[in-house]
């Protein structure tokens, strides 16, 4: 079977024949599969959708009980038969329920990674390669210039910043599912037990990490209304990006602005951004984790998807590997 029968672009995203479904579909779909809980890998509206537990319930937490007609939870490891195509979940590292999507069909093995990195990241489970005919691979960090310092040195910047600066706040953005929640047990795992406040947006994902077993320590309502402006000083502070222009942001004592992103090791973007302190972490795979995952596949054949392709097609061919650019519209994502 050629891997382009088994797996090929639509519009409405990647599609199996065989097994008629949808990989993380952008348009509403009979059968869903999909990879993790950012929106724009997973949309409501689908007839029926198939992922883990863990996105199941993100999904319902974001757009409601009935984001689609019907839901089935894929267990990590475990083989599920589609109309002849066998489907596993594999943990993708990501986020909290994140995975890859082996599909494998008369002989041919395609893993689509989704989104993944393998910086270790307390709030998730660990990438594990797969050994696959074709490997899709994102490309959202993909030049040489993207390297990904450890996370916990950015965050002792944060640390270092909040003791210079006792009276000032510190306001972190992250992105509401999966960053947010990553910074925070940064936080906690750098021994930060002051109570973090955060916007109001984050409330119901931090609960529902909670509840998953992943410690983020108090947890306070980033509200100024609740407080004197005051007691904010010397506070950390989280919130999603998009909070940060309206006036929620300005009501903290002299905030220093920090931005959690893979995106801030551009220099010229923090400061456009007005970030003061750019935090350089990041939930999607640097330039070197692209490359040791692309040969641990041992795939003969590299699919690369949004975000800069052509480098990364570029060094598959200088290493003998067949690659090629696959266009899928519609992702944006959404936790760089
Ligand atoms: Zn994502």
């Amino acid at each position: 079977m050629r891997a382009s029968d088994l797996l090929k672009s639509r519009p409405e995203g990647l599609y199996c024949p065989p097994g008629d479904f949808f990989i993380d579909p952008v348009r509403p779909v009979e059968r869903a599969l999909i990879t993790h809980g950012h929106s724009d890998h997973a949309r409501s509206g689908h007839s029926s959708v198939l992922a883990t537990q863990e996105t199941l319930d993100i999904m319902g937490l974001r757009y409601g009980e009935d984001f689609a007609g019907t839901t089935q939870a894929a267990t990590l490891g475990e083989t599920v038969d589609i109309n002849g195509v066998a489907v596993t979940f594999h943990p993708a590292g990501h986020v909290l329920g994140s995975a890859q999507i082996c599909v494998e069909h008369k002989g041919m093995r395609i893993v689509a990674s989704g989104d993944y990195k393998r910086q270790k990241d307390a709030t998730c489970l660990p990438f594990e390669p797969i050994r696959c005919d074709v490997f899709i691979t994102e490309a959202t960090f993909g030049l040489p210039v993207f390297r990904h310092p450890p996370d916990h040195e950015e965050i002792a910047r944060v640390l270092k910043s909040a003791a210079q600066f006792p009276e000032r706040s510190h306001l972190i953005g992250a992105y509401a599912l999966g960053k947010a929640q990553r910074v925070m047990r940064l936080l906690r795992d750098a021994g930060y037990d002051r109570p973090i406040y955060i916007h109001g947006a984050l409330a119901k994902l931090s609960e529902y990490y909670q509840s998953q077993g992943i410690e983020l320590g108090r947890l306070e309502p980033g509200t100024v209304e609740s407080g004197a402006k005051a007691d904010f000083a010397g506070a950390i502070v989280v919130g999603p990006p998009s909070a940060f222009a309206d006036r929620w942001a300005r009501r903290f004592p002299d905030p220093i602005s920090c931005f959690a992103s893979g995106w801030m090791r551009i220099r010229q973007r923090a400061k456009q951004g007005g970030v003061e302190l750019p935090l350089i972490i990041s939930d999607h795979a640097d330039w070197d984790e692209l490359i040791v995952t692309i040969k641990e596949t041992g795939a003969a054949e590299i699919w690369v998807t949004h975000g800069r392709e052509e480098a990364l097609v570029r060094w598959c061919e200088l290493e003998g590997i067949a690659a090629r650019p696959l266009h899928l519209v519609g992702y944006e994502d959404e936790g760089d």
